[in-house]
């Protein structure tokens, strides 16, 4: 079933409304609103004008909005990533990360608080496990625990749970040749910097004869560098190399900044285990026969701010 239509059913059974006249009470509140919302976030709003609070309830995954704050979801945990350890601006901890799935959809599970990392540690959750999450946080398409949440192992039983990624995000371990993939992974090597001349109109690769540089198009020129940073990601299934272009580079740092070498290695020190959100498509290099991922858009997973709105909670 679709998301709006559980949403709806739930406001229906919830208020003792049949399901036209919630539906009827949607279209309108979406008219008065001139159309600037979307069909469920009218259908959120007609839910709270009719007092229906959704975080107390249990909820399907494909149920959970961004924003909600005590989110109660039963899920078969389907993936387990390796725990990771961070240490940022004198702050330590641990993180650990897994995909829920029931039978509406899967999403990504991140656990920050000790007592909840360990039942990953001593083994009491595995993959094929059923837990019961109460109090966790929405965020970005994941459920986010802290100190205040709780989860624990389920007794209840899931059937035909959603495997296939419903965020468009996969598993390195599942990339082809060909496809564009959305990936979460740390940085476990950072290579040098590497530069090329390009036409400083065309941005093309320029040709080189000793000290002249041409374009094909422009004749002569006086070329640019451009930097080219390729690292390794590691998404716990599998690692691959990443190659980033100027567009790239510039979302991290700018690109400048490599030329200098010392800028360069504070960079490639601080970047290096940084957990990032990483789209690209994927390439075979023809030198290596390996796939690589010529990167399109990277961002860090900002965990310090992750931290801080958990605490605000
Ligand atoms: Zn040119």
């Amino acid at each position: 079933m679709e998301h709006y239509d559980l949403l709806i059913d739930r406001i229906s059974k919830s208020a003792g409304l049949d399901r036209a006249e919630v539906e009827r009470r949607v279209d309108e509140k979406k008219e008065k609103l001139s159309g600037l919302i979307s069909k469920e976030g009218a259908a959120q709003i007609i839910a709270a004008e009719l007092g229906i609070n959704f975080e107390d309830q249990d909820l399907k995954i494909s149920e959970i909005m961004p924003g909600m704050k005590k989110v109660n979801v039963f899920g078969k945990i389907i993936n387990l990533f390796p725990i990771r350890e961070f240490n940022k601006n004198g702050r330590s901890g641990k993180v650990a990360n897994f995909i829920i799935a029931d039978e509406t959809g899967n999403t990504r599970v991140v656990l920050w608080d000790v007592n909840h990392i360990e039942l990953l540690e001593n083994e009491t959750l595995n993959v094929g496990d059923v837990v019961e999450i109460k109090k966790a946080a929405s965020r970005d398409n994941e459920i986010h625990l802290s100190g205040f949440s709780e989860i624990a192992k389920s007794s209840k039983e899931l059937q035909d749970v959603q495997t296939k990624p419903v965020v468009a995000e996969q598993l390195l371990s599942e990339a082809r040749q060909g496809q564009t993939v959305k990936s979460r992974g740390i940085v476990v090597q950072v290579f040098q910097p590497r530069f090329y001349s390009v036409c400083p109109e065309c941005n093309k690769k320029a040709m080189n004869e000793g000290e002249v540089y041409t374009c094909a198009e422009h004749g002569a020129i006086t070329p640019k560098d451009r930097a080219i940073l390729n690292f390794v990601l590691d998404d716990g299934t599998e690692t691959m190399r990443v190659v980033m272009f100027s567009d790239q580079i510039n979302l991290l740092l700018p690109e400048e900044d490599l030329k200098d070498t010392e800028k360069a290695a504070v960079f490639r020190d601080d970047f290096f285990g940084t957990e990032v959100y990483l789209t690209g498509s994927v390439k075979r290099n023809q030198l290596f026969n390996n796939l690589e991922i010529i990167a399109q858009d990277i961002s860090r997973v900002e965990v310090e701010a992750l931290i801080s709105v958990l605490e605000s909670n």
